[in-house]
């Protein structure tokens, strides 16, 4: 309101010697020559001209002037709720638009986000130098695993020549031993053999492996355990929970499990969980998400997951990975990183209390963190983008059912449609 539209209320306007006119949005100015005194007279001194401009006439008695201003507050007043009325419509309308609009946001950052998964494709076979450290050769099979997950997610499955990955991966088996290397030429390690078989699974080509390159698969994975249920990475002995996930996911998808290789793995498992009821690397060592996912997977897989006892301080301690930004970190007091939106989701979900966390602010974090020029998901907003930051952001939004991508399967981070064929432990036969 004006201080001239004041000066009426507080019945000032004698001082001002000239009608005042109230516009029809609320507004209100002087008028020097005043037309408004040739007007239509409709009540009382009170004036309105043609563009329903209304005012007060200071020719007629002071009586009747007096009564025209009641009149006068009276229109004020209704002018002032159809203004809140009008107001609210207006930030309404506000809401709906930012509403669309982010939708619209969305919508154009996920197709982006196929453009940069297609340049990842284009230069993981061409130009592996492209994406310096997830392209680097040791890491070649996994990038591959996560790319084509992100792809397969999203919808996109046929952005890459099914033979000429399963060409590639065919190439990395490692002759010596029948585990699958990072890149050909590299010895088998436990991390590129899941990610060759996840790959090969996607593609539903496990089938093609001959039976003595399955039989050597198998042989590599399970001479990997060591006396006390353990796994390690390769040869040279390094151990941790990861490797066992890896190892029961390998013989999970070609359904070659046994008691005695799970019943060790699942004691061994259970002596890595911590006061707090997460999991850490070997039995004593610190709590950290991404081990809790990669115990709870192999728990799963086993079929043993009603073993594990404090399952509700777990729960609780995967809960409280969320911070204030929406996102979720992997130990407490650290930062929140994307890729934490699968560990810890995904352990929700195997303990089936996903509702545990906020998706929705969950769902704001990991859409923040797109780049929206080139596409692709980096660890925090505004950071470097990369294949892997990308693949497990996606995997986080399928968890929360975001959109239409494809539903990911927590225990096995694979499309649900793929891990549907896979035979689950223990076998009927
Ligand atoms: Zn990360």
């Amino acid at each position: 309101m004006s201080s001239i539209l004041n000066s009426i209320v507080n019945g000032k306007v004698h001082n001002l010697g000239y009608p005042l006119e109230i516009e029809e949005v609320g507004g209100i100015h002087g008028s020097g020559n005043s037309n408004l005194r040739q007007e239509i007279n409709i009540n009382d001194g009170t004036l309105q001209d043609m563009g329903g401009h209304i005012g007060v006439d200071f020719s007629v008695p002071v009586e009747t002037q007096r009564m025209s201003m009641t009149k006068v507050r009276t229109l004020i007043g209704e002018l002032e709720i159809n203004k809140n009325v009008t107001k609210a419509l207006v930030d309404e309308n506000v809401n709906l638009r930012e509403q669309m609009n982010s939708q619209r946001a969305m919508l154009l950052s996920l197709q982006q986000q196929m453009q940069f998964m297609m340049i990842e494709r284009r230069h993981l076979f061409r130009h592996p130098a492209y994406l310096v450290h997830f392209m680097a050769d040791h890491l070649k099979m996994n990038a591959l695993y996560w790319g084509l997950g992100t792809l397969f997610l999203v919808n996109h499955t046929d952005e890459f020549s099914r033979d000429e990955v399963v060409r590639f991966v065919f190439s990395c088996i490692d002759e010596s031993n029948g585990g699958f290397g990072a890149a050909p030429n590299h010895d088998a390690h436990m991390l590129s053999t899941l990610s060759a078989l996840q790959v090969l699974k996607m593609y539903d080509a496990v089938g093609e492996l001959s039976l003595e390159q399955r039989k050597g698969v198998v042989q590599f994975v399970k001479s990997m355990q060591l006396p006390d249920g353990s796994f390690q990475g390769d040869q040279f002995g390094e151990v941790d929970t990861r490797f066992v996930y890896n190892a029961l996911q390998c013989l999970s998808i070609l359904e070659e499990l046994t008691p005695s290789i799970v019943d060790a793995a699942v004691d061994w498992i259970l002596q890595c969980q911590n006061f707090d009821g997460c999991f850490g690397m070997v039995p004593g060592s610190e709590s950290h998400a991404a081990q809790g996912f990669t115990c709870l997977g192999a728990l799963s897989i086993a079929n043993a997951l009603d073993k594990l006892p404090n399952k509700e301080i777990l729960e609780w301690w995967l809960s409280d990975r969320q911070v204030d930004s929406g996102g979720l970190n992997g130990r407490p007091e650290k930062l929140p990183d994307v890729c934490y939106s699968w560990w810890v989701l995904s352990s929700l979900a195997m303990l089936g209390k996903l509702h545990y966390i906020d998706g929705k602010k969950l769902q704001k974090f990991i859409l923040s963190c797109q780049d929206t020029d080139k596409g692709g998901i980096s660890d925090r907003k505004d950071k470097e983008v990369d294949v892997y930051h990308t693949f497990f952001g996606i995997a986080g939004l399928s968890l929360l059912g975001y959109d239409d991508l494809r539903k990911v399967d927590p225990i096995y981070c694979l499309p649900v449609d793929v891990t549907s064929t896979i035979k689950k432990y223990p076998y009927s036969h």
